[in-house]
């Protein structure tokens, strides 16, 4: 989820900026300072790399309902096999103050009824009033008849009642409008939703409809810890408008679909993507940008002034990431991979098509390999959060390992032996800082105490996957990876699938392993 800085172990708490900064040049001193971990683009990137098409944009506007709109964020590979019916599509129109200080617009939410039973309510999240109560929904209609929805869980949940049963199968559309005053500085998870660094990052922001799952009681309304990503969401298609300043740069999931200027003179900006797990943007006056295309996805990076090197450093990053674990796991599906610096406390966080990275590592020296690992490691999401979803708030560990064992995996792969042992060794590290206890890794967000939370999920977890390879070999732990992706592309995986799949790549039962390392006893 969002608490990640591999290099840095404690960067997934929310340290204030002076004390972040000195732990990650102490973490970075951990990492062996070998000519094999300085960075050097890689020779395809270096033989592909072509300036991206500024400000073109990927598709013409299309009319609302043409799957276009989504399939424009799709690698063309992709959009043969995206299944979008049925999938939950979101139409927000959203207007955001000159100053970035807030914004509001509406939510127009076709929502089908996969549930496999007849549905009497709809349940939205609205996820800026985890931080604070700054997100006010206004009138809410359910095909075009206003209803007086009922909070659940404080202000975060809203349980929209449906004029009739909905049957299996059927759409019921609804709108919502909702207004939100940008929390200050310093509030919340790791300052996710904020205006901070002249940049707003405008995340989890509007009604998000939650995860209905028969098998596990019905609506998935779990309140996120303190720590840790907040979101479990199905896939869904956007289309996105966004009106700004004219003066105002945007990082964004899918593609740019258009880039009007309205008559009073504001930018009228409208995205669309799916399958996508969410929507998110970051907006600034001072974004500067830098672009590479490789293999037909155009990495761009947007950075402040002042953080040139590793700006421009950020595309050959992702792009190599990308390499790897394309060869590793299977296809990235997105034309675009963004990767935007915020002001977060955490050291990235990870969104469909969108990386951001904390400002603060942007400081750090040229090739220097805590901001490589941050970048590897919310790339790897994309393959392990993005495309395969799993509950974030109960089962971090199924993409918080993961995306470390991935890392770990692209430090072997791109630099040698050495460097993944001392990855591996930053791992152990994590782990040691919680005296190695042999606690499960498979456990809810909420189990762990912050220095639990790293050491066990993201040191622990990581070291489980490398266990599982020595048990499998390293050729059936790859089958393993490609076989769970290729399963799970676009749904959401639980622990038993991921243990049931293992155990059939080994062809011998695997309890004896799980229950060391996954499960409570
Ligand atoms: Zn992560």
């Amino acid at each position: 989820m969002k608490i990640d800085t591999p290099s840095a172990h404690v960067a997934e708490r929310p340290l204030r900026r002076l004390a972040l900064l000195a732990l990650l040049f102490v973490l970075a001193a951990c990492v062996p300072p070998a000519p094999s971990l300085i960075v050097t683009p890689t020779a395809a990137a270096t033989a592909t790399a072509t300036p991206a098409p500024a400000g073109e944009p990927a598709q013409p506007p299309a009319e609302p309902d043409d799957p276009a709109v989504y399939t424009a964020a799709l690698r063309p590979e992709a959009a043969d096999e995206a299944a979008l019916a049925g999938l939950t599509r979101y139409r927000l129109d959203v207007t955001v103050a000159p100053d970035l200080s807030r914004f509001g617009g509406s939510a127009d939410i076709r929502y089908t009824n996969r549930a496999g039973a007849a549905l009497d309510e709809i349940y939205v999240h609205l996820y800026p009033n985890l931080w604070a109560p700054v997100m006010q929904p206004g009138r809410v209609e359910v095909d075009g008849q206003p209803v007086t929805p009922r909070w659940q869980r404080g202000d975060f949940v809203l349980g929209i009642p449906l004029l009739a049963p909905l049957a299996p199968g059927a759409a019921a559309d609804l709108h919502v409008l909702f207004d939100v005053v940008v929390p200050e500085e310093g509030v919340g998870n790791y300052d996710e939703l904020a205006f901070k660094d002249g940049v707003l990052a405008l995340t989890h922001f509007y009604p998000t409809v939650a995860v209905y799952d028969a098998a596990r009681g019905g609506w998935q309304l779990d309140r996120p810890a303190l720590q840790g990503d907040v979101i479990y969401h199905d896939v869904s298609l956007y289309d996105v408008r966004l009106t700004t300043a004219d003066d105002v740069r945007a990082a964004a999931t899918g593609v740019e679909l258009a880039r009007e200027t309205s008559p009073d003179g504001a930018a009228v900006w409208r995205f669309g993507g799916g399958p996508m797990r969410d929507f998110t943007a970051t907006l600034s006056r001072e974004y500067e940008a830098a672009a590479e295309t490789v293999d037909g996805v155009t990495y761009t990076s947007y950075f402040l002034p002042g953080d040139e090197i590793n700006g421009k450093a950020a595309p050959g990053i992702a792009a190599a990431a990308v390499e790897l674990f394309e060869a590793e796991f299977g296809p990235y599906p997105y034309r675009e991979l963004d990767i935007a610096a915020t002001g977060t406390t955490a050291g990235g966080i990870e969104y469909p098509g969108l990386i951001v990275i904390a400002r603060d590592l942007y400081a750090r020296p040229a090739g220097d390999a805590g901001f490589e690992m941050v970048i590897v490691h919310e790339t790897a999401h994309q393959w392990w959060y993005g495309v395969v979803g799993n509950d974030q708030v109960n089962d971090p560990w199924l993409d918080e390992a993961l995306a470390q064992y991935s890392t770990y995996l692209y430090f072997a792969a791109r630099y040698g032996k050495q460097a993944g042992e001392a990855f591996l060794a930053t791992l152990d590290r994590r782990w040691e800082r919680v005296e190695r206890v042999e606690k499960p890794i498979g456990l809810p967000v909420s189990a762990y105490s912050e220095s639990e939370y790293s050491g066990i999920v993201y040191g622990r977890g990581p070291l489980f996957f490398v266990a599982l390879r020595e048990r499998l070999g390293a050729e059936r732990m790859a089958e393993l990876l490609r076989r769970y992706y290729a399963a799970n592309t676009w749904g959401i995986a639980h622990p038993a699938e991921f243990e049931a799949l293992a155990e059939e790549v080994a062809g011998a039962p695997l309890d004896d392993l799980f229950d060391a390392w996954v499960y409570p006893p």
